[in-house]
């Protein structure tokens, strides 16, 4: 293990611990699992006596030991089987960054060859294919070929004001496709010159730093600032939160970048979208990388309060303290029985509300409880923001809207 890995704020704060075990309480993992060695206070236990046991003068006092294959490998398990919710940080009281934490500790797991084959398959896949799923990057944009009116263009266009950067779950997932056409629909009811990358769109790097690849992430920002680039464009906007947090944290600040609820919400604040009546109760499931990943709480809750007919009923747990869908952290590839298990708690938490359809703003919690809801024969309507959006677009058909 490397303590290079680390910041040194983060190996100071591993000091900082109290042990209180909230951190334990909230975690939707640790809940799911009942297991306790999921939990944050655990990992950072472990993870302090083996940083202080390693070498060097701490050894001394607190013995050196060998850490075994296994015993790495035990570790590496629990570490892991995490969505990287955040939900830990945010009750900490002590102040901790576990979730940056978490990513240092991955890295170090890869570092010294203790984490799960899934972790080469996405480095492979991104390193080959430029997308997570091995797709061909040239399909990038298949799913305009299956709308009913899409332009000659296919929305791929030289020079634009603002570029859509889709995501590789919305690009390939015929599940999560709806997103993009949704979203397209509505930026040409507003008027907006808009481009896709297409082909030009590799992977944002998210998955990489999830599985512990930070130090491999540049070529994919470079490529992806350059595409950009090419296209004269000044904003970016983006239905995934998590490519959207990617760019907040890990890109150079040369565009201005939106996640599509504040895009839209400005759009609508503007007049540039006009809005037919829904009759429609829903609830609001916040994405842990918008809400406590990024802090967007607003503007998703003013574009659903802004349609005409639409009322917003709360989780029992929202905001901050929103449960995780469970598709969050690669966890779906690592341990996708934990994950389903994850949105079990979800589900549970949105049918309390009584709402027709829980609408979030993210292709990952879409598919996560979308496939929950299915398997599980459960009655409740999931859709992403922009679909609802699409729904209410003055004189639209609604039986094209899915
Ligand atoms: S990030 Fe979420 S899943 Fe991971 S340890 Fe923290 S609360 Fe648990
Ligand atoms: S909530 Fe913070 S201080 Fe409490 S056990 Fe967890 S990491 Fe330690």
């Amino acid at each position: 293990m490397a303590q290079t890995d680390y910041s040194i704020m983060e190996i100071l704060q591993m000091d900082a611990c109290t042990g209180c075990g909230l951190c334990a309480d909230v975690c939707p993992a640790v809940l799911a699992a009942g297991d306790g060695r999921l939990s944050g206070v655990y990992r950072l236990s472990e993870l302090r006596r083996i940083m202080r046991s390693r070498t060097g003068f701490l050894a001394i006092f607190f013995g050196s030991q060998t850490l075994t294959e296994e015993h790495l490998k035990l570790f590496s398990d629990t570490v892991f089987r995490c969505t990287l919710c955040g939900r830990c940080q945010q009750a900490c009281p002590s102040g901790i960054l576990l979730k940056n934490l978490w990513l240092s500790l991955r890295q170090d797991m890869v570092h010294c060859h203790a984490y799960p084959k899934k972790v080469d398959m996405i480095a492979e896949n991104l390193a080959e294919s430029h997308n997570v799923f091995d797709e061909d990057n040239k399909e990038r944009a298949e799913w305009v070929e299956d709308m009913p009116a899409a332009p000659d263009h296919g929305y791929i266009k030289d020079q634009a004001d603002v570029v859509y950067f889709t995501g590789c779950v919305s690009a390939y997932f015929p599940m999560a496709q709806t997103i993009p056409m949704a979203l397209v629909e509505i930026l040409d009811a507003a008027g907006v010159n808009f481009t896709l990358l297409g082909e030009d769109e590799w992977c944002c790097g998210f998955p990489m730093l999830g599985a512990g690849l930070r130090d491999r992430m540049e070529d994919l920002i470079d490529h992806n600032i350059k595409a950009v680039q090419a296209r004269g464009a000044q904003k970016v906007i983006f239905s995934c939160p998590s490519c959207y947090q990617m760019w907040q944290e890990h890109y150079p600040r040369e565009f201005e970048i939106y996640h599509v609820t504040q895009f839209v919400n400005e759009l609508m604040v503007s007049g540039k979208l006009l809005l037919d009546d829904l009759s429609l109760t829903v609830t609001y499931h916040d994405p842990c990388d918008l809400g406590r990943g990024s802090g967007e709480y607003k503007a998703p809750r003013q574009v659903i309060r802004s349609i005409p007919g639409v009322k917003l009923v709360e989780l029992a747990h929202n905001r901050e303290n929103c449960l995780c869908c469970g598709g969050g952290g690669n966890l779906e590839m690592i341990d996708a029985e934990l994950s389903a298990d994850i949105a079990r708690a979800k589900i549970d938490d949105i049918l309390q509300t009584g709402a027709h359809a829980v609408v979030t703003a993210c292709q990952q919690c879409v598919r996560t409880m979308t496939t929950y809801a299915r398997r599980n024969k459960v009655s409740i309507e999931v859709m992403d923001i922009t679909q609802l959006v699409q729904k209410a677009i003055a004189g639209k058909d609604r039986s094209d809207s899915g």
